[in-house]
This record gives C-alpha cells, structure tokens and sequence, in this order.
C-alpha cells in the first residue's frame, strides 16, 4: 500500500459479517479489506446486495441486531471500534463519524423543526461551547449557510415534510458537517432524489468535505458518480472488496473481470451502442462459492478459483486487484 497504515481514518481487516435468519445463516461479508487516509475521498462502487452497506455500518456499530461478526477488525483511528465501550461508541457517533443516509425523511424527525434536530446534533457533538444554546443555534444556522440554503433562519423553523427532498437532503450534508468530524459517509445520498438536482447534491457534499478536511466514504452503484466524488475507488463483490485504485487510474485500466464488466455497463452516449449487462446474478449468501465468489459469472474461471480465494497483490501506484488471473502470470 502507498500510504502508512497510522495515517489511516479507518481501516478495516478482514471483516466477516453473517446474518442469522430463519433459512440459516447468510454469510454476506467475507473477509473485507479496507481502508481510507486522513482527508481521501473514496467511494465503494458495486450492484446492489454486494455489502456496501453492511461494511460502512459496521464502521458505526450500526448492524441489526440478527447480525454476528465471527472475524475481522474495524478500526477508527486505530482503535478497535468492535471492542469499544457504549461511551467510546457515543463519541465515536457523535463526534467522529457522521453519516448521510439514502433517504433523507428516514433521518429526520418529523415531529421536531430542523433548528431543534440540529441543535441536538451539535449539543452531542462535545466541541467547544455546545452545551450552550446560543453557540448550538450560531453553528446551526452557519452549516445551513455553508450548504447554499436560502434563508437559514427560516429553515430552522421548519418541519421535514415542509422541505422538497433536495433542501431535506442538503439538511442531512450541514448536520453531518455542523461540527468537525474526521469521517463523513453517504450511503447512496442522492438516489432518492429528482435527476436534476442528484449532480448539484453530490458537488456540494464533496465541495463540504473538502472544505472541512473531512475524510468521506461514498457508497454508490454508479461509477460515474464515483469517477466525478472521489479520490480512489473501492470494487466490491458479493461480500469482497475485488479491485481498489485512484480513480484516474481504475478508469485508464481495470484489471479485475468483474470491474471491467461493471465498465462494459456505463451507458455510451457517444455512439458507441448500447450498454452490456452483467451475465448472471450475485450468489446466494446461504451457500456461497467455496473460492472465488465471482467464479460462476467470470469468463475466466480456473479450477483453483472454485476452491481457493484470491487476496489482494499490489499492482503498483495504488493499484490492487484480488484475482487469480495476475497471480498466475507471476504480476499484474
Ligand atoms: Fe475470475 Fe478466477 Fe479471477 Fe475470480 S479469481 S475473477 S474466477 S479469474
């Protein structure tokens, strides 16, 4: 890896987490590998039902209850998430991670105004002078401010439901941000909202985590949106992370069968036909595959991919890919 592991927000070592459910256990992440640098921007790219968020909300101790983690670290700032006391786990939640969800009404209380939802947010937060009122208002109306809100003050006042799903979605961005935090994540931020303001969403988050020196963790299906937020990008397939590069280089070379199939299935609106799709589906998590999990969808399986499973190799300038085509021909 390029960079040193101390100067890593987070990072996460070979994560395994599995659902109890009433046909067994679901084995969903298999060993994950991750990490994000102080002030990088990366985002985790996959089809849906790969893990994505199941791998972010471990980062928060937010997994559902018929959850079980039978391996693997999480760390923030090289403590043990997994290990933390609820106490740790609060400051951690209140003060150095904060978290954007898909949709912005599940994240909002409808019974209380914006102004006393923020204002809590911030008295939580432990940063200078939060405990008192007028300081929790002063940020308050600032983080509006900073997110391009017209008229703060007013918004304060508001209730969820008197806001489109653009202004409640900018709400969500300023509250993760009303105080400083060392990790943003969005989970699919701006799915839920019209096309024509998704692009206007996005900019401003990266343009607010920029400007706060904040790390971000973006989840996504879309490359495209990965391509235009972040700084690298993670591949993920069902329950691994399978390809990781800066975003320039992933997009001048993939090298991962499933990445350059993802590739393959961004729309060209240059006259270059049709986007292909992905033959096949992600694997059952009862009864996953023994090696590779992409083993029955890639055009490339070996006999050793359906017993063994590939690890990441580095690849050079940040570059790793986890697949057994470069591990047999001795590189990438
Ligand atoms: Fe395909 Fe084997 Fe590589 Fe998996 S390890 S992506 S099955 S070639």
């Amino acid at each position: 890896m390029s960079v040193a592991a101390d100067s890593f927000v987070v990072q996460i070592k070979d994560l395994h987490v599995e659902y109890k459910t009433y046909a067994g256990m679901v084995k969903v992440l298999n060993g994950v590998n991750f990490h994000v640098d102080a002030g990088e921007k990366v985002a985790i790219v996959g089809e849906t039902g790969c893990g994505k968020t199941t791998t972010v909300k471990s980062i928060l101790r937010i997994l559902p209850r018929n959850s079980r983690i039978p391996k693997g670290e999480v760390l923030f700032k090289g403590e043990n998430v997994l290990k933390m006391t609820p106490a740790q786990v609060r400051i951690l939640r209140g003060s150095g991670v904060s978290m954007i969800f898909q949709d912005p009404t599940m994240s909002l209380n409808p019974v209380f105004t914006i102004g006393e939802q923020m204002m809590e947010v911030i008295r939580n937060s432990g940063s200078p002078g939060a405990e008192k009122r007028e300081v929790q208002q002063e940020l308050a109306v600032m983080a509006l401010r900073e997110t391009a809100m017209p008229d703060p003050e007013r918004i304060m006042l508001s209730y969820p439901f008197q806001l489109s799903g653009g202004m409640r979605q900018r709400v969500c961005i300023a509250m993760s941000l009303s105080t400083p935090r060392d990790m943003v994540i969005a989970d699919e931020p701006t799915t839920n909202l019209d096309v024509t303001i998704q692009d206007q969403v996005l900019k401003l988050l990266k343009e607010r985590v920029e400007s706060k020196h904040s790390s971000l963790i973006l989840i996504t299906h879309s490359l495209g949106v990965a391509r235009e937020t972040s700084d690298r990008i993670y591949v993920m397939y069902a329950g691994n992370m399978v390809e990781t590069a800066p975003t320039k280089e992933l997009f001048g070379e993939q090298l991962h069968p499933y990445t350059q199939a993802l590739m393959r299935c961004i729309p060209r609106l240059s006259g270059g036909g049709v986007a292909e799709g992905i033959p096949g589906r992600i694997p059952n998590y009862l009864t996953p595959p023994e090696g590779c999990r992409f083993a029955p969808r890639c055009p490339h399986a070996m006999e050793r991919c359906r017993s063994e499973k590939p690890e990441f190799i580095a690849c050079g300038n940040g570059h790793m890919v986890a697949c057994f085509l470069y591990d047999e021909k001795g590189g990438c």
